[in-house]
């Protein structure tokens, strides 16, 4: 990969759920990423976006049901999402709020923009049509397919009846021939390989325009052509990942970063990301983003998460058993990036044990123990090079495998220990246990260096003990056994 500036971004959130271990997950992938790539291109080339998707009527009607004003919701919730991610110690550069007045400005901006372009093919990108789709009395809203339960309104248990009304489309027919080629070709790539081959299919079976628009929604932005319509999520949402550098109005900003380097979802997502995205970024004429990473979903236990099976988990209540760093490395390292993945809540506290507690923390513990009570601290420190591939393994979004590299030095220095029965060579071969010793502790560095991505503040806490003028063992265990 080649590159000198990263642009990575989540998904906003949706206020309507709080945070959990799902949204967690990406939003470390990402962290992850932005870390890596901060230290390889520098601090000031890296920028990384998260933040919360706000609008529509499900979050005034949650609003409404706690007896607030629909930004007072938004608050409230917004603000459990900053607090999860600094929890997790989350270095995003800005936090996006679909509420935001700088956004809801450059969007009404973008819409002018759309209402005024035409498709390759010489037509109005967005025009006036009637909508059709599932509407609940009940709710007084249109539903999707995808709120539905066995054909059912949740929340009335009613079939919803078909209702028209008139709406804004966008004509992403015009541009499908388009932005097939530039999947095609690479320039737009999708990852993993089977979710290139899902888009393709989709194609395929062919997409039609879609709405823009809603007359009935009333927690939006209005569009500034039509004071009877809001914005019907796509235009707002997607928009914030050019709207948070400037666009239209900061160019100089906006061209710093854009195209992003990596839009990173699930799976749920992918058909908003991988079509009515790029046709919006063609129509306005800007760049597509280079990549976008879309991973499955979780179960936990084997089951699927939900409110009403209970297995919801929260990042606050990993964090509070395990720690920030050991929670971020028990949710990488379980599995593969990318694939559906089950999530087996009953072996982190195994996990937790042998790899961070036995494992690395272990080794810390000892190493500055046995040169603390017998050199009186002092070490020579080398410059290691073993030959891994855990940077290549990052940068192919392998972390699981990264970490296993990682877990594999660590093993590997622990054993050393033993083969050479320091803690007896010390007494008979000074020297040697001198050299042993400062090999391991060399390797302690390198092993920093390599997990600073992953786990920033055990990295730092390593570093802080081997590269003092005087190695003491830490007062506290790096991660207390469970
Ligand atoms: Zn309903």
């Amino acid at each position: 990969m080649s590159i000198d500036k990263y642009y990575i971004t989540t998904p906003i959130y949706y206020v309507n759920d709080v945070p959990h271990i799902g949204h967690s997950y990406t939003t470390i992938v990402a962290d992850t990423l932005a870390r890596y790539f901060r230290i390889k291109l520098g601090k000031e080339n890296v920028f990384f976006l998260t933040g919360t998707d706000e609008h529509g009527d499900k979050v005034a009607q949650s609003a409404e049901a706690k007896n607030l004003s629909p930004q007072e919701f938004c608050d409230e919730i917004s603000a459990e999402y900053k607090e999860a991610w600094s929890l997790l110690n989350i270095s995003n550069d800005y936090f996006i709020r679909t509420t935001d007045k700088d956004h809801e400005k450059r969007v009404k901006e973008i819409f002018t923009k759309l209402k005024n372009a035409k498709t390759p093919k010489g037509n109005d990108v967005i025009y006036q049509d009637e909508y059709e789709g599932l509407y609940c009395t009940g709710c007084e809203k249109f539903l999707t397919e995808r709120d539905l339960e066995d054909g059912m309104c949740p929340d009335h248990q009613k079939e919803p009846e078909i209702v028209k009304e008139k709406n804004w489309f966008f004509r992403l027919s015009d541009y499908i021939k388009d932005l097939e080629a530039k999947i095609l070709s690479g320039e737009f790539e999708i990852l993993p390989e089977s979710r290139k081959n899902e888009t393709l299919g989709l194609i395929k079976q062919g997409v039609g325009d879609f709405s823009i628009s809603r007359e009935s929604v009333k927690w939006g932005i209005e569009l500034p052509f039509d004071s009877e319509q809001k914005s019907y999520v796509w235009v707002d949402a997607l928009s914030n990942y050019i709207t948070a550098l400037g666009y239209p109005d900061d160019l100089d900003n906006f061209n710093k970063w854009w195209p992003a380097d990596l839009h990173l979802m699930a799976q749920d997502i992918l058909k908003f990301h991988a079509f009515y995205w790029p046709a919006i970024l063609m129509a306005l004429g800007l760049e597509l983003p280079k990549r976008e990473f879309i991973h499955g979903f979780f179960t936990i236990d084997g089951k699927k998460m939900s409110k009403s099976v209970g297995n919801v988990i929260s990042p606050a209540e990993l964090v509070t058993r395990y720690g920030t760093d050991a929670t971020r490395y028990l949710l990488l390292a379980q599995f593969s990036f990318g694939l559906e993945s089950d999530i087996k809540v009953e072996l982190f506290d195994e996990k937790y044990n042998a790899d961070l507690a036995n494992g690395l923390g272990n080794l810390v513990a000892r190493v500055s123990n046995l040169i603390e009570k017998n050199f009186s601290g002092k070490t020579e420190l080398k410059e290691i090079n073993i030959k891994t591939n855990i940077s290549e393994n990052i940068e192919k979004y392998k972390f699981n495998e990264a970490l296993k590299e990682i877990n594999k030095l660590v093993a590997e220095s622990n054993q050393l220990i033993d083969k050479e029965k320091v803690w007896e060579l010390v007494k008979s071969e000074e020297k040697k246990a001198y050299d042993v010793l400062s090999e391991l502790a060399s390797n302690l560095l390198f092993i920093a260096k390599h997990l600073k991505p992953f786990m920033p503040e055990t990295a730092d806490k390593i570093e802080k003990i081997f590269k003092a003028g005087k190695i003491e063992k830490p007062k506290e265990a790096l991660f207390q056994r469970i």
